[in-house]
């Protein structure tokens, strides 16, 4: 182990004997009482030195023996370190290639902060590589979800959508202009190309899906034959299809158990969510039964929206749809990464001019054939928002 105190953390003394890392309330950790020798120490946890050397560095600087080893350990335990050298055959893989770690060594320092384990960043940014993801529409939203995926690391991302790019569907993170009149697929292909840092290695064996994110465990896989799918994003260009989305299209994601996230942009509003883990939480026909019972007159509505002309118009706000796509991505990667983001069981809507995110909650319907509703009875777990980490104060905690 090469133990290193997260880079991404700045540190800052409170008093001559409190140490402060990290500035934010989500991750800050306040250490206390420290003395001068264990703050030497402190700088020392670089990511350069092995235990050995350290334990030699500790004693020339007067640390009694086994501080440096109680030291270590308990920064680990206050999820405080990272480990260079660790994260097993995929980390290595991915530090023998310094051109991609270095375009994604922020993702890097961020995962670090999610995960407490010494090398449980490395190793989901590794795990990212396995991943294959499938977006639908490559209008503003899809394409700029498409590469902000590719962009963080994930190893494969499929585009899938009809026709040519029009002039509408040019977005800074998205297709460009030069694309236009070109087919969609082939422009979302080339963008997602130039937006992955570095190709990805070839696999042994893929991500199988799980409620809790696919980074739970692998199986075997015959060689050549394409991964599953980890996840599906729905980002359909006319948003009403995202907003109030048919299930029928969504049918062989529910058969299949493959995860599912809408996201999309529908005259002033942009919406991401639900992300339907099927089975476990609310689909695309509860939302659908849910809206019924509340408003009668919701199916009629749908109906005349459905099977009437698309205004000739549809609105998109540029920033907005990037707001979108944005959120979007960060909640595809938090599942994909093995964390359930909060649009599981909740849609997060926004609006011109406010722009303020709520989550409207999406519960499962027991009249819905997924089951999800059975299954949340049981287990009351899907509807509880599991990040309350920005509530929380930093908490303190002795070094000693
Ligand atoms: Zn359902």
């Amino acid at each position: 182990m090469h133990p290193r105190v997260k880079p991404a953390l700045r540190r800052g003394w409170r008093d001559l004997t409190t140490v402060q890392v990290g500035v934010t309330p989500a991750h800050a950790v306040v250490l206390g009482p420290v003395d001068p020798a264990t703050a030497s120490l402190l700088h020392l946890l670089d990511g350069t030195r092995g235990l050995p050397l350290l334990r030699e560095e500790g004693s020339r600087i007067g640390l009694p023996e086994g501080h440096v080893d109680k030291l270590v350990s308990y920064l680990a335990g206050a999820g405080l370190l990272d480990d260079t050298t660790g994260g097993g055959p995929s980390a290595d893989a991915l530090r023998k290639r310094p051109d991609t770690l270095d375009r994604l060594c922020p993702d890097l320092a961020s995962l670090s902060l999610v995960d407490r384990e010494p090398d449980g960043g490395i190793r989901r940014l590794a795990a990212r590589r396995d991943l294959r993801v499938q977006v639908r529409g490559a209008g503003r939203v899809g394409a700029s979800v498409a590469a902000v995926l590719a962009g963080a690391g994930v190893g494969q991302v499929d585009v899938l959508d009809g026709g040519c790019v029009r002039p509408e569907d040019v977005a800074p993170g998205g297709v460009r202009a030069e694309d236009i009149g070109e087919r969609r697929d082939m422009s979302a292909r080339r963008l997602v190309r130039r937006c992955a840092p570095g190709r990805a290695p070839r696999r042994a064996g893929p991500r199988r899906t799980s409620p809790r994110g696919p980074s739970a465990d692998r199986v075997v896989r015959a060689p050549g034959a394409e991964p599953p799918l980890s996840l599906v994003v729905l980002a359909p260009r006319d948003g009403l299809s995202a907003y109030a989305p048919d299930p029928c299209p969504a049918e062989p994601f529910m058969v299949s158990g493959t995860p599912h996230l809408y996201a999309g942009v529908v005259e002033g509003t942009g919406v991401v969510g639900p992300l339907v883990l099927p089975g476990v939480s609310a689909c695309a026909r509860c939302l659908d039964l849910g809206r019924s019972e509340r408003d009668p007159a919701w199916p009629r509505m749908l109906a005349q929206w459905r099977s009437g002309r698309a205004p000739a118009v549809q609105a998109c706000d540029l920033a907005l749809a990037t707001a979108v796509a944005g959120l979007a991505a960060a909640h595809a990667l938090a599942f994909m990464d093995g964390r359930l983001p909060a649009s599981a069981g909740a849609r997060w809507e926004a609006a011109v001019p406010g722009l303020g995110w709520r989550a409207e909650p999406v519960p499962p319907q027991w009249t819905c054939p997924c089951g999800a509703a059975e299954r949340s009875e049981r287990e009351h777990t899907i509807t509880e928002r599991e990040d309350t980490s920005m509530e929380r104060e930093p908490h303190e905690t002795m070094a000693r």
